[in-house]
C-alpha cells in the first residue's frame, strides 16, 4: 500500500493539468442527456478514453449506454472505479455562462429540458482525469481498474441493466471481476472536502404509482359518484402518520407525496386518482415495514370511501440501500485521512440520497465503498453554516444546483487516485536503516 507522502508525491508528479478537464467539464454541463439516451455523452467519453490511452481494453454500449475501459497493469487485485453519466429533466437556473440549455425528448415523448443538476458532469471528468494519471503513473502501481460510466442512474435502472445485459459474463463484456468496486457522488459540502462512512451511507428508494378507483360522474350529484379526490386527500393525509406514528424516533425514514392527480375540470368528479409515492428507508426491516404500512393505509382508505375496484401499486422505481464494507471504508478513510487530512470527514451523517451503485458489487458479491465531495464555494458554505442558513444552499437536483469547478474537479480526480493507489499501490521501497548501520560499523 502507498503511504501518503507517496499519494502527493505521485499525484504531483502524474496528474495532468486539469485545465482541458474543466473544458470538458462545461462542455458536458451544458449537453447533458436525460437517462437511457447518453448516447454522444458515452461517445464522447470513449474517445476521450482512446486519447488518454492505446492500452484500455474498451467495451461499448453495455445495457445501454454503459462502458468499461480495463486498464492491465501487471499481477495484482483488480478494482473497479464508477461514474454515473445521465443528467435530469430540469431548466437550469444558475445563470453560469456555461448553463444548460439544452432541450431533449424523454422516452415518455414529451420534450424537457436537460441538466446535470446531480453534478454527473463531475464524476465523468473526474474519473476521465484520474485514468489519465493513473496511466501516467502507471510505474508506482500493479494490478488491473476497471473505469466504468454507467448509464440511467437517476431512474434507478443503470447498474442492473449492465449487470444484466452480461457485464460480468465471462467472454460477452470481458470485464474482470473486481475485488473491491469504488464509486463516488459530489454533494453540498465545501469544495475540497471529502466524506464517508462505514457501513449504511445511503437511504433504500422506492417509488410507486398508486391508481385509486372511484366512480366518476355531475359535480351537482355527489351522492350518485365515489369521488376518489377525497379518498386520496385521506390517504395523504394518512400517509403522514406512518414516519410520525408508526416509525421509532431515532430511525430514519421519509414517505413523500410527490404527485396527486386527479380531474381536470370544476363540475366533473373523477372517476379515478393518481398518486405518486416515494419512500426512503435506510433499515431493511423498516423499508419492509414501511412499504407494508402503506399499501395497507390505501387499501384500508379505499374499503372506507367505498371504492369499486381494489386500488393498484405500480412499482417505479427501487434504489437498494447503499451499505459500505466496514473494511473497505476504513481502508478508504485511512488514506483518505492520510491524503486530504482535516478535510476528509469519515463520520459522516447517513444521507437520505439514494444509488444503484451498490448493485455493481452486491451482484457479484464483493464489497464496495462510496464516498462524497464537496461542490460548495467554501467561504460562501461556511458562511451560510455561521447564519444557520446551510438549508438554503441549494442541493443536487436543485435547478439552482452550481457546484464550483475548482478544487471540486480536483478533488474529485484525487480521491479516485488515491482510492485506486490505495489497493494497488507499490510498497515504497524504504532504506533499510539497521543494515545501514551495520555497513557502518563493518
Ligand atoms: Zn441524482
Ligand atoms: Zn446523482
Amino acid at each position: 500500500m502507498a503511504t501518503s507522502s507517496s499519494f502527493s508525491s505521485i499525484i504531483d508528479k502524474y496528474r495532468p493539468d486539469l485545465g482541458p478537464y474543466e473544458e470538458l467539464y462545461k462542455h458536458c454541463h451544458a449537453n447533458g442527456e436525460l437517462s437511457t439516451q447518453e448516447k454522444e455523452t458515452a461517445a464522447l467519453i470513449t474517445s476521450r478514453l482512446q486519447q488518454i490511452s492505446s492500452d484500455f481494453d474498451i467495451r461499448t454500449d453495455i445495457g445501454g449506454h454503459g462502458q468499461i475501459a480495463v486498464l492491465d497493469n501487471g499481477p495484482g487485485q483488480t478494482i473497479l472505479l464508477r461514474a454515473d453519466i445521465d443528467a435530469l429533466p430540469i431548466k437550469e437556473k444558475t445563470g453560469l455562462p456555461y448553463a444548460s440549455t439544452k432541450m431533449m425528448r424523454d422516452t415518455d415523448g414529451i420534450k424537457k429540458p436537460v441538466m446535470h443538476a446531480c453534478g454527473h458532469d463531475f464524476h465523468i471528468t473526474s474519473l476521465l482525469g484520474a485514468a489519465e494519471t493513473l496511466v501516467a503513473a502507471r510505474s508506482t502501481w500493479s494490478g488491473r481498474i476497471v473505469f466504468l460510466f454507467q448509464p440511467a442512474e437517476e431512474r434507478g435502472s443503470g447498474a442492473r441493466a449492465m449487470v444484466d445485459d452480461g457485464l460480468y459474463d465471462g467472454g460477452k463484456h470481458a470485464c474482470p471481476i473486481p475485488d473491491v468496486v469504488l464509486g463516488q457522488h459530489v454533494f453540498p459540502l465545501p469544495a475540497g472536502t471529502t466524506a464517508t462512512r462505514p457501513g449504511p451511507i445511503m437511504s433504500a428508494a422506492d417509488s410507486f404509482k398508486i391508481t385509486i378507483y372511484g366512480s366518476g360522474g355531475h359535480g351537482s350529484m355527489p351522492h350518485r359518484t365515489i369521488d376518489p379526490v377525497v379518498i386520496a386527500s385521506h390517504v395523504v393525509v394518512r400517509l403522514q402518520t406512518i414516519v410520525s406514528r408508526e416509525v421509532p424516533p431515532d430511525e430514519i425514514a421519509v414517505v413523500t407525496v410527490g404527485a396527486l392527480q386527479a380531474g381536470s375540470t370544476e363540475n366533473v368528479i373523477s372517476d379515478e386518482a393518481v398518486l405518486k409515492i416515494n419512500i426512503r428507508t435506510v433499515s431493511a426491516v423498516w423499508r419492509d415495514r414501511i412499504l407494508a404500512s402503506v399499501k395497507r393505509i390505501v387499501k384500508a382508505e379505499c374499503l372506507a370511501g367505498n371504492c369499486p375496484k381494489e386500488p393498484t401499486f405500480e412499482a417505479t422505481s427501487s434504489f437498494p440501500l447503499t451499505i459500505n464494507d466496514r473494511k473497505v471504508a476504513e481502508t478508504i478513510n485511512r488514506s483518505f485521512t492520510q491524503y486530504f487530512g482535516d478535510r476528509h470527514d469519515p463520520e459522516m451523517a447517513n444521507v437520505l440520497g439514494s444509488e444503484d451503485f451498490g448493485i455493481l458489487a452486491s451482484a457479484i458479491d464483493r464489497p464496495y465503498c462510496f464516498w462524497f465531495f464537496g461542490g460548495h464555494e467554501k467561504s460562501k458554505h461556511d458562511e451560510m453554516v455561521r447564519r444557520g442558513e446551510e438549508d438554503s444552499l441549494p442541493v443536487n437536483h436543485s435547478p439552482y444546483f452550481a457546484p464550483v469547478i475548482q478544487p471540486t474537479l480536483t478533488t474529485g480526480v484525487d480521491a479516485l487516485v488515491v482510492a485506486a493507489l490505495t489497493y494497488l499501490g507499490k510498497e515504497e521501497e524504504e532504506e533499510d536503516w539497521e543494515d545501514w548501520e551495520d555497513c557502518q560499523v563493518d
